[in-house]
């Protein structure tokens, strides 16, 4: 006799909730907001290596940020970075950095005096379906297929700006355990044909800054387009 009323009842409302669903207007589509991680790698007691000039590779990376993050911010992208100063910050609070700000791309930054042009690298990890609960040293599996797009765009836009670049893959700690499009940046001296350059030439250091910048718009355009899609 109960369920005959419940399900009197069901029938009655089950239309009602149908229109009433139809009359309100569609839920705003969530903000994607395109942001944007800095990782400059070292930092404190970890003085990465000495370069050439007499530099520590943990001011190369924290300079390159900082300098990276204006060009960004002054075409209206917004940078989390994973260190602001001096500081030493272990790959767990750096992964945990970028995984809460969301972010769209993910550079870790390093450089070196062995090598020549920039070296770009993915994690070596097999690409895997998202989970709702991904294993922490291997989140970046779920991502490996949009850092390998990244990495191309990135590679596009160093080769437009005259340098060479080599392309692998690597595990790291920290990248392996972020879940964005997540690319690992070593900038070495500059040693093609039309020019050589240290790392302490300023030239150089403006010109891979402004290159990263440009494949990073173009980033922000390509998952513009992709999120636009039906
Ligand atoms: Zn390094």
């Amino acid at each position: 006799m109960r369920w005959i009323k419940y399900s009197w009842l069901a029938l009655v409302l089950a239309p009602l909730a149908a229109q009433s669903t139809l009359a309100q207007p569609a839920p705003p589509a969530p903000q994607t907001r395109f942001v944007v991680v800095l990782d400059a790698a070292h930092g404190g007691d970890d003085t990465g290596g000495r370069l050439a000039h007499g530099q520590l590779e943990k001011s190369f990376t924290l300079a390159l940020s900082v300098r990276l993050r204006s060009l960004l911010a002054a075409r209206g992208i917004p940078v989390v970075t994973t260190r602001d100063s001096d500081a030493a910050v272990d790959p767990v609070k750096r992964a945990e950095i970028a995984n809460r700000a969301q972010a769209q791309a993910c550079l870790s930054l390093h450089t070196s005096e062995s090598g020549s042009g920039i070296y770009l690298f993915v994690s070596s990890l097999a690409p895997a379906a998202p989970a709702r609960f991904p294993a922490w040293k291997t989140a970046q599996a779920a991502a490996v297929m949009r850092s390998l797009k990244l990495a191309g765009v990135i590679n596009s836009a160093l080769l437009h700006a005259g340098m060479s670049v080599t392309l692998s893959r690597t595990s790291l700690p920290a990248m392996d355990s972020m879940t964005c499009p997540a690319v690992t940046v070593e900038i070495t001296p500059e040693q093609n044909h039309e020019t050589a350059a240290g790392l302490d030439d300023k030239d150089y250091q403006a010109r891979v800054a402004a290159a990263l910048a440009a494949a990073l718009l173009e980033w922000r355009t390509d998952t513009g387009r992709t999120e636009a899609r039906p």
